[in-house]
């Protein structure tokens, strides 16, 4: 009876998933749109309410006399995940986490309906950086002080947001017992394995072997472009003849892209052009979408969906192979019967993601013809030069939660100092949005998945393994 039972609530939870998971894409395509914004709040209403009744199935299974022979069914794995997520729920915080929610669609609105006027055109936050990285030196800094000017008049909007998040968060780990948020947030993230302690240990490990490198390649990318100063708007630029951009637009990626998958497996090919045949891609960035890329899943279509917003950059193709990567992950697992297994851990998450990205160089001339070796030097590079800001961005939560009364002022202060510690070579002093320390404003896991940044660092180590192992040998390491 318990495994009919299970059986039916999964299959329940994974049409309740799907339609979840649809709203939130529609959404975020269109965010200015009012229909898709309704269905939008009414999943940041009802969600706690879901979670509240997967609280009470989670007890009787966690409770059940028969546990052990579920436990030998199922894996004992997942009844530590149920253990978990006794921790982080109680009826108490159901107001609070509606609360949450929407404070997060709120954000997603702001940074979504960004209309800035540059050069007698509107564009959104995504398509602003072509020009910021353009290799006309006036375009990269005329374009930033657009989005600076953008940044400053939304700022206040976007801390007292987070502030309000900042408050609930607190509010909720204390009624949950905890101390302050940072243990459920880790606990939210399901990492029954490392805590915060751990957590600061790695980042002094970034601290004292990737950052004295990381100042290496800034001084080396300032003597490769001759610059006598470089501006804040300059470190967007990688050479003097222009950054590698990819050959084509959506639909010409696309086609490489579906080449190149063929090549590399015959797996990899059946899951692009699944992809392809079931419309799961929206990838070019347009007014009213949201920032960002991401990839979700829909059980009941055993389908993956990719969201991205080309722009003409180098990183419509990153997209190609990070998001895909996700994708292929949840492609391959699609028939999986333990719904709970499907997805790893985010910090495995994003070894997929961020491996792919590696694993695809041999076909990167496709893309980038003779850019392409400009192509890997820039991937390689911000890869090593992204570590000491990921970790930067985990720190100051760390940071943000242990305060959680501290002003937007004190909060935008203590981020100059970590990414001062992080990322000395940076010059924010002509920036009115960055000097005052408002750059972390941008970074929506900050706002929407709460400690998620680390995870980043962590998958990227791990996908440098993968690419060496890859050049010594590919078939093996695929
Ligand atoms: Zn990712």
């Amino acid at each position: 009876e318990a495994k009919k039972a299970i059986k039916h609530y999964n299959k329940y939870m994974e049409d309740l998933n799907t339609l979840t998971s649809v709203t939130y894409v529609r959404y975020s395509i269109e965010t200015t749109n009012k229909e898709y914004k309704k269905m939008m709040e009414i999943v940041d209403e009802l969600s706690p309410v879901i979670s509240n009744y997967s609280t009470q199935y989670v007890e009787v299974l966690v409770n059940a006399p028969y546990r052990a022979e579920l436990e030998k069914e199922l894996g004992s794995y997942v009844f530590k995940m149920y253990d978990n997520s006794l921790k982080v729920f109680k009826p108490e915080i159901m107001e609070d986490l509606v609360e949450e929610n929407k404070l997060n669609s709120q954000y997603d609105e702001v940074m979504g309906s960004a209309q800035i006027e540059f050069r007698g055109n509107i564009y959104n936050l995504s398509q602003m950086s072509k020009f910021k990285t353009d290799l006309d030196r006036k375009t990269r800094q005329e374009a930033s002080e657009a989005c600076d000017k953008w940044g400053n008049e939304n700022a206040p909007k976007i801390e007292e947001i987070y502030d309000k998040m900042v408050k609930i968060r607190d509010q909720m780990a204390k009624k949950l017992g905890f101390k302050n948020f940072i243990e459920l947030g880790y606990l939210n993230l399901g990492r029954t394995d490392y805590d915060s302690e751990k957590v600061a240990n790695y980042r002094k490990q970034i601290y004292e072997s990737v950052v004295p490198l990381s100042n290496q390649l800034a001084k080396r990318q300032k003597a490769r472009l001759g610059y006598k100063k470089m501006h804040f708007y300059d470190w967007n630029l990688s050479f003097l003849s222009g950054n590698p951009t990819p050959n084509g637009d959506e639909p010409v990626l696309v086609d490489h892209a579906q080449k190149m998958y063929n090549e590399m497996s015959k797996e990899t090919g059946e899951f692009f052009t699944f992809m392809r045949e079931n419309h799961l891609l929206d990838l070019t960035a347009k007014p009213g979408k949201q920032p960002g890329g991401y990839m979700t899943f829909m059980p009941k279509y055993k389908a993956p969906f990719i969201f991205a917003n080309f722009n003409g950059t180098s990183s419509d193709v990153d997209t190609l192979t990070h998001e895909v990567g996700h994708a292929f992950q949840g492609y391959m697992t699609r028939n999986m019967k333990i719904g709970d297994y499907r997805s790893p851990g985010l910090e495995a998450c994003e070894i997929h993601s961020m491996s792919m990205e590696f694993l695809t160089w041999p076909w990167m001339d496709l893309f980038f013809g003779d850019d392409v070796n400009k192509f890997k030097f820039s991937h390689l590079e911000s890869a090593v030069m992204f570590l000491p800001y990921g970790v930067a961005v985990d720190e100051f939560q760390h940071w943000v939660y242990e305060n959680p009364n501290a002003t937007p002022d004190e909060r935008d202060a203590k981020w100059l100092e970590i990414d001062k510690k992080y990322r000395p070579y940076m010059d924010w002093s002509e920036s009115p949005f960055y000097s005052k320390g408002r750059r972390w404003l941008l970074q929506s896991h900050i706002f929407g998945s709460p400690f998620y940044y680390i995870d980043y660092t962590l998958a990227q180590v791990c996908a440098f393994q993968f690419l060496a192992e890859s050049q010594k040998n590919r078939e093996k390491t695929w």
